[in-house]
Formats: structure tokens, sequence, C-alpha cells
């Protein structure tokens, strides 16, 4: 916050008896705290003329009329008018930092989601606007005294070496955000260079100058064939409509759903609008930023490494009409683009656009409500859509677009199941079984490359003691510990705890304790002693910690150099390798013994998605499934390639137990450090709620389940208990939770989250 742009006025300088009451202003004001209501404020004369909706003032609050600042979300006359009411101390954005579409779009998401407006608000600024809000001027950087830089060349670093080229070469002289957007570093090579005076800065006003996105060799549009043409057009259809409407682009693996995205997204520039694309984080990869990069002038990239500046930058570009395309994660849902043409979610079913902190909202619900305000087109990709998704197309809500076939004409590829139960090798603890061994020395002896996936992470994932039969949780959750044997540490995947191997059991105290159980660097140590001739490369978030690990790991791969690549959801999507001839899915099981009703969709999914993998070239591929489970229908249906079959028969399950997309769901969690003390708080809340759902009389329609102990009961030291919220429509539980609040929070010392919605269920 700078000081010098508060206008403060502690009083209003005329009595209140004195004053003309008839003329007085007012201002809304949310705050980002968990009430739910907002405030209204008295505006003194002197900042009436300033202050906008959209910007944010410093009032007092409360009985010790302690300053804090909240978001102003509307001005004008005051609704009532009382001596006790309190004034706005101090404007504290020069302009406003929302506009007042998102301002709409945010007080929607606390509605719906059951938070306060203004922690809403809070949290979709970025920290980088708000800190930079009140300066319109920039700092600039130019080339420093040239004899010093003749002199003191040889002693740079390289990071300080990279930010002088970019400054000698720029057109403009850049601002910090520029110079660390392109070398890809803090700004301690900056204030280094500028202390030894090689360069220096000045403040000018905030460049107008045209968006400088890194540039990639531009690529000429492909020949779409007639099933993309179709979604096109579908697409633009609804843009020229100027109405808005869901597209479910339901295209299996290869079908060529990023260059519908692209072709659609050129029509949307010609109209002179904004594109907003959003891709899972893990996918928001350099091949992905290139895909788009390489068609489009100006694309601006969001995700989660930016800096404060960096962010608070390109927000500024954003919202100047300077990018015409914004490729990010989750929170680019909320990039502020002038004149909005479409927004794309692609892979729509990964949980990861779903946030799991306060605002709990999925990017797709928000997507769909900004599309529904701006009245254009939302188009939600993917192989294999959410049951919620596809439930709407069949209440006729959305409309569907499929892409059943692959690009060039080729089939999908065939996928095998293999029963490991009675597998000697894995019998022995080996991860990779007969069948499977079979079929990779094969693929690569003709030539063809190997994906092998599995989604755990470590060498073993359980210590487990053979006297006592107990495996060694984590001390603060309960979690098995999982051995990282490249750090010869225990480690805990929910809190990090890390810790020494433990050489015996904290049970019994038995010696004979030992790591069970496969994760990637355990297969990757396997396939190294059972390959040694050929060459193997793990991708996992362990593995690919560095900048640029997964673009050096990626082309390894591409240029043959390596035959298997191994790993985690890393690899599981998107990646597009002619030259893979099979793909291995370790355990298919993994997901299906989670305390979850979409276990067994996330377990298509998967399959579906990993055999997206192979066979996108005339050389084919296939698909060996692990599994201990083969009957399961989830994993059947997957084998065949049956979205629809599969889907059927969920959606019939999931209409006869009762939970979503037929019910709503919202999941209270009460945590605490005393598990006692939470057993009571929950078991209260409960009655409350129930007590609340019989008095509005909605007690035949909302159901409350539990409270239970959460699947996850002990996390990061604290006891976590929960229960749910079922209804028909989400009005239903809105009603219920805003009747309760009140009584949850008067109650002191109780710590409670509201997940509408929820993905989550440990
Ligand atoms: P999906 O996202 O549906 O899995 P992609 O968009 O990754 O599929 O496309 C798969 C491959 O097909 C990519 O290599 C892409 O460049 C190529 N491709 C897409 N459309 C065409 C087309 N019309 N003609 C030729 N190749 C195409
Ligand atoms: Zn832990």
């Amino acid at each position: 916050m700078t000081d010098s742009h508060q206008k403060s006025l502690f009083a209003d300088e005329v009595p209140w008896e004195a004053a003309d009451q008839s003329d007085r202003w007012s201002a809304e004001i949310v705050f980002d705290l968990p009430v739910d209501q907002s405030f209204h404020y008295l505006v003194p004369d002197a900042l009436r003329e300033q202050l906008q909706a959209g910007q944010r003032v410093r009032v007092p609050f409360g009985q010790g009329n302690r300053r804090i600042v909240g978001f102003c979300v509307a001005t004008g006359p005051p609704p009532s008018l009382s001596k006790r009411m309190k004034w706005v101390e101090a404007i504290v954005d020069l302009a406003p930092l929302v506009t007042p579409g998102m301002l709409q779009l945010t007080r929607w998401i606390g509605e719906h989601y059951l938070c306060s407006w203004g922690t809403v608000l809070h949290a979709v600024v970025p920290a980088g606007v708000k800190k930079n809000a009140g300066t319109r001027m920039a700092r600039v950087y130019f080339l420093g005294d040239s004899d010093r830089l003749a002199a003191d060349v040889a002693s740079l670093t390289k990071k300080q070496e990279a930010v002088l080229d970019v400054i000698k070469n720029a057109k403009q002289p850049p601002t910090q955000g520029q110079i660390l957007e392109a070398v890809g570093c803090g700004p301690s090579p900056v204030k280094t260079l500028e202390r030894r005076k090689l360069i220096a800065s000045k403040l000018v006003r905030t460049s107008t100058s045209r968006y400088d996105s890194p540039v990639a060799a531009q690529v000429t549009d492909l020949e779409l064939n007639q099933d993309q043409k179709d979604a096109v057009t579908a697409i633009c259809q609804v843009l020229e409509s100027r109405k808005h409407e869901t597209i479910l682009l339901h295209g299996v693996t290869g079908s060529g759903k990023t260059e519908v995205y692209i072709q659609a997204i050129r029509e949307v520039i010609s109209y002179g609008r904004q594109a907003i694309v959003l891709v899972p984080e893990i996918s928001l990869t350099p091949q992905t930023i290139r895909r788009f990069r390489s068609r489009f002038d100006t694309v601006a990239v969001l995700h989660s490494h930016l800096s404060d500046a960096e962010r608070h930058w390109h927000w500024q570009q954003i919202a100047a009409g300077r990018v015409s395309v914004v490729v990010g994660a989750r929170s680019a849902v909320f990039a502020p683009t002038p004149h909005l043409g479409l927004i794309v979610i692609d892979e729509e079913h990964e949980t990861s656009f779903k946030q799991e902190t306060t605002p709990r909202y999925h990017a797709r619900e928000v997507a769909r409500q900004r599309c529904e305000l701006e009245q254009v087109p939302l188009v939600l990709g993917s192989a294999t859509p959410t049951l919620e998704s596809w439930q709407r197309v069949q209440d006729g809500e959305d409309q569907l677009v499929s892409m059943p076939r692959r690009v060039v004409g080729l089939p999908l590829p065939p996928v095998v199941l293999v029963d490991i139960r009675n597998d000697p090798r894995i019998g022995k603890g080996a991860a990779i079984g007969r069948a499977l061994d079979h079929a990779i020395r094969q693929a690569i002896e003709d030539d063809g490359q190997v994906i092998l996936f599995l989604n755990l992470r470590g060498f073993s994932p359980v210590f487990w003691c053979r006297a006592c039969g107990e495996s060694v949780t984590c001390p603060n959750c309960d979690v098995t510990l999982t051995w990282h044997r490249d750090k010869a540490a225990a480690m805990c995947h929910s809190c990090e705890y890390t810790c020494d191997p433990p050489s015996q059991c904290p049970a019994c105290g038995d010696a004979g304790i030992r790591h069970v159980g496969v994760g990637t660097q355990r297969l990757e140590a396997e396939v190294k002693a059972r390959y040694p001739e050929w060459n193997c490369l793990r991708m996992d978030s362990d593995s690919m910690r560095g900048r640029g690990s997964h673009d050096e790991a990626l082309e390894k791969f591409r240029s043959g150099e390596v035959q298997i690549l191994l790993g985690t959801q890393m690899i599981a999507k998107g990646l597009d390798f002619p030259n893979v001839t099979l793909v291995g899915v370790i355990a298919a099981d993994t997901m299906l013994h989670q305390p979850d009703m979409r276990a067994s969709e996330r377990t298509f999914q998967l399959i579906a998605q990993v055999a997206g993998r192979t066979g996108r070239s005339e050389r084919g591929g296939r698909v060996l499934v692990q599994t201990a489970m083969p009957a399961e229908p989830s994993i059947q249906f997957a084998a065949k390639h049956d979205y629809i079959g599969f889907t059927t028969q969920e959606l019939s399950q999931r209409r006869a137990i009762r939970v979503p997309p037929y019910r709503r769901l919202a999941r209270v969690i009460v945590r605490g450090p005393v598990e006692p003390d939470v057993v009571a708080q929950i078991t209260a809340m409960a009655a409350v709620l129930r007590d609340h759902s019989q008095r509005l009389g909605i007690d035949n329609d909302v159901m409350i389940l539990g409270p239970a102990p959460a699947p996850l009961t002990r996390l990061k030291t604290f006891y976590r208990y929960h229960l749910q919220i079922s209804a028909e429509t989400p009005e239903a539980i809105r009603t219920l939770w805003r009747n309760a609040l009140p009584d949850f929070l008067d109650a002191k010392d109780i710590e409670f989250t509201i997940d509408v919605d929820p993905l989550n269920m440990r």
C-alpha cells in the first residue's frame, strides 16, 4: 500500500445535527472475514468524486474501531441513515482493481460456494496487483556507465549477463517485470547490477508498448477434417449468436481437440475479442505453451510459478487489451480480458480445476457463470467428460459435439487386461509381470518405445512390520510413510514430514521392518536392472524439480535416446509421441480402493487417458493393464474404449444411491487439536443443521449425513471429522447453511470449512 495515495479524513467537519442529511453518500463494503454480509459506510464529500466500486478503502471496523481494508462493491445514497454509521477513512487504490463484471462474478462465487464476497475478491485479485495498485509509474532500466561495463564484464554471473543482454537488445527500456520474464530469474541480479552502477533506472509513466510475449516460430493452421470442421462451426454459431451456450466437446484422445480450440480462437480474435484457455496445471508444459505461441502473436501464460511482479505485469497487459489469448491454470478464469469472446477448458474432467482452499470454487462453474454474464460460448473438452457434464447434455442444458475418431483415421489401441493375481514375479514383489515383460522386450526390439505408468512416487509406499503386521505412519497424519531411497529418508506425502527410515517397528519393537510396495523410484530400479541395454527415464514431481527439466526429459524421449519413459500422472496426459507402441499400466487398481464415490470414474478416466498415449501413428500400439480386479466394470469398459457404456451404467448407480450428479452435496469439515472437542463440536453442528432444516420445512429433501471421522482423520496434527449435506438443488443447501451459520459463528474456537460440490472426499 502506498501511503501517499491515501486521502485521509478522520472526521466529518460539520456536526451531524447541523448537516443536511438528504445529500449523504455511502459505500457498500465487503471484507475478507467469514461473515455473510456487507457493510454500509458514509463517504466524506472529499472522497465522493473518486470512490468507485472495485476500489479498496480503509475503514474503522468493530467495537474497537480497528482500521481494516475492504472492497467497495457499490456506491450510492445510503439505504438507511443513522448517527452511528461510520465513515470511509481513505481510498487505497487509484483506480478500481476489478471491473463491474468481476464484481458480479465474485459475488456469485461467494453465494454459490458459501463464503464471503470479500474473501473471494481478496483471493482473485493477485497479490502483485494489490501491492502495485497505487503506482501508475513504472521503473524502467537502461545501461549504466560504459567504462565500468567494459571493466566489470568479466566478473558477472550468467543471470547478470542475461539481464544486461535483455536491456541492451530491448527496443525501449524494459521494466523489471519484462526483464524477469525474459531472463527467468528473480529480482536480485537486477538489484546487484544497479548497485554496481552497471545499469541505471528511472521512473516513467507506465509504458503503453505492445505486448511482447517471447516469440516462437509461427506455424500455419492445419487443414481440418470433417469432425473438426463441424466442431468449429458449432462454436462459431454460438459466438455469432452473441448468446451464452456451453459446448461439451467429447473427442477421443488424438481426435485433434487442440486444433479445434485454435481455429475457434482465431475466429474470436477476428471479432476483436480475447480468449481464455484453461488447462490443468500439470499440462501447462513448454510443449502446450509452444502450441499456442506458435499460432498467435500475443499469448499470456499464467502459471503458478510467476512472481508477484510478473503476474501484475501480465494482469495489466491483459486488462489493457494487449493480449489476445490467455493460457493458464485454474485461476486464469479471472483474467481481466476487456472483451472476452470465449473460454475453453481442456481436460474438463481434471480435479485440479477445483480449488481446495477457500474460496473452494470449480473453474468450470465459474467459467460457465462468467460466459453467461458476458454472453459468450464456453467449450469443455475431454475424452472422458465428468458425469456432471454428461448429465447436463442429457438434460438438454448443454450442447454435445462428438469427435469419435482419431485425426489420421487410426484406430484406438487395443487394451489387454492382465490378471496379476497369480503372476509369480509380482508375487515376489516385482512391478513388472511376465506378460508386460514380454511386451516391453518385443516393442523395443521392433524399434518402438514404451511408456510405463504408476501413480505412486517414491521407492516404496509402506514400511511394514513382519512381526506384528503394522505399518509405519506419519506422526502428524494418518498416512503411511514412503521410502525415498535417493534421499535415504522416510517421508509423508501429506505434510512433508521427513525422518530416517525406521530400523525397528514403532509398535512392537521388532527389527524385521521392511519397505514393501512399488513406487516410481523402485520401478525405475527394476527397469534398469532388467533391461540394462536400454535407457530409461523417470518423470515425477521428485525428478522434475528444476526449470526446464521437463522439456529436457521429453526431448530425450522424442529423439529416441531413451526407450522407456516411466512416471506418474505427469506422463499420462497430452503427450504425443508417434513412436510409442506400448503403454503399460503397472497397477490399475490403486484408485479403486479409495473411499470415494468417484473412484470408478477416476479409474476409467485414467486408463482412457494413458491409453491415449499410444497408437498415434501407422506403427500402431497397444496397452497392457496390470490389475488384480479384472472384472471391475470401470476397467472392463476402459479396455473397450466404451465411454458411453461406462457412463450409462455409472449414472444409473449414482441415481440409485442418490449422489451427484443427481443430488447436490456440501461437505462440512471440523478440525481441531483435541479429538473429543472436535467430535462434540461437529455433533452439535449436525443437530443445529437438522433443527434448522425442520424449522425451514425442507427436511423431506435435505439429508444430513454423519457426522463421522473423515477418511483422513488426522492431518498435520489436527483431527478431522465431517458431515455431508445432500439435497435435490443447491438452493436448498444454501438456504439451510445461511440460516444455521450465525449459530456456528457465535460458537467460540470452532474451526470448520464448508466445501460445496466437493471433489476431494479425504
Ligand atoms: P487431442 O487433444 O484430441 O488428444 P491433439 O489436438 O493433441 O488431440 O491432436 C493430435 C495430433 O494430431 C497432434 O499432433 C496434432 O498436431 C495433429 N492434428 C490435429 N488436427 C490435425 C489435422 N486436421 N490434420 C493433421 N494433423 C492434425
Ligand atoms: Zn504427515
